[in-house]
């Protein structure tokens, strides 16, 4: 079990000693990291019982992380689809040119094709997380648990050869999940990552049989574009949500810095996830069992 749920920080009567502390002395949390001004939340006590039990961010039954805290001012950015080639090349350079991580959620058919990239995010601090082999919507009808399962487990394969780690994390795509997906993630000991700000960056990139309608009659997106989404949209806590593709690995680099620019430091999602009232203690990429670097 890699999950750990600390009893202490679900408990009331710590956060509750330390609001009236808070709100006694007008004191502003300082940490390294930067911070909101809790005092404005303190006046409104369902804050505080909606951060004990956590429930908006965290559900400890289905294991789904669905945001950070409010009080932090911290954002993950998290790559789905990828990896592609040129595109996701781009996007590490950039990342560590910045000196950024990020998490990202691959397909483990792209992870067959370019593992050397996989086995680069891993070498450079990111995270990995499974996105499905075949990326096929899980909820559809043909869809059997035991469908499920092999998706996920596939993917798990592909990331094993490729760095010689497994991982924890699941986003589905499309974010389409039923009881049947939740359940299998269960059986393998990963949690699922929700977001909170996406981009539309997929829009003019992801194939025509995965947009509705209405996604195909909007316009395909600048980079200027992208940046100006995500800095509207940027709140403590956001999961952000982009794609690893052309137009999201030119908009990357002023992204990055619009997001510093507001104040906010990127963490990666397990980093994010320790800061939860449930305090939920996540090794994103545990060493896969028997397999060594040198066997892929
Ligand atoms: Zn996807």
């Amino acid at each position: 079990m890699r999950l750990r749920f600390d009893p202490l920080r679900s408990s009331i009567m710590p956060t509750l000693v330390v609001a009236g502390v808070l709100a006694a002395s007008g004191f502003v949390l300082a940490s390294e990291t930067a911070k909101v001004d809790p005092r404005g939340q303190l006046a409104a006590p369902i804050y505080w019982v909606n951060r004990d039990f956590g429930k908006e961010f965290f559900n400890t039954n289905d294991r789904i992380w669905y945001k950070g805290v409010k009080e932090r001012k911290e954002v993950a950015l998290t790559f789905d689809d990828g990896p592609h080639d040129d595109s996701c090349i781009a996007l590490l350079d950039t990342l560590k040119e910045k000196g950024v991580h990020a998490s990202f959620f691959v397909v483990g058919k792209q992870v067959d094709k370019y593992p050397e990239l996989v086995a680069r995010m891993i070498d450079e601090g990111h995270e990995v997380g499974n996105h499905t082999y075949d990326h096929f919507r899980l909820v559809s009808p043909d869809m059997t648990k035991a469908k499920i399962r092999e998706q996920l487990d596939r993917c798990d394969e592909a990331i094993i050869k490729a760095c010689g780690r497994t991982t924890t994390l699941f986003r589905p795509p499309g974010m389409r999940f039923n009881r049947d997906v939740i359940d299998v993630l269960r059986e393998k000991d990963q949690l699922l990552v929700y977001w909170t700000i996406g981009a539309r960056d997929f829009i003019g990139t992801a194939p025509e049989w995965e947009l509705t309608k209405d996604m195909k009659k909007e316009p395909v997106p600048s980079p200027a574009d992208l940046v100006e989404r995500v800095k509207k949209q940027l709140k403590p806590g956001a999961i952000i949500l982009l794609h690893d593709n052309p137009i999201t690995t030119a908009a990357l680099g002023d992204m990055i810095d619009a997001i510093h620019a507001e104040g906010y430091q990127i963490r990666l999602c397990r980093e994010m996830m320790q800061e939860l009232p449930q305090n939920v203690r996540v090794v994103s990429n545990p060493l896969a069992p028997h397999i060594s670097r040198e066997s892929r």
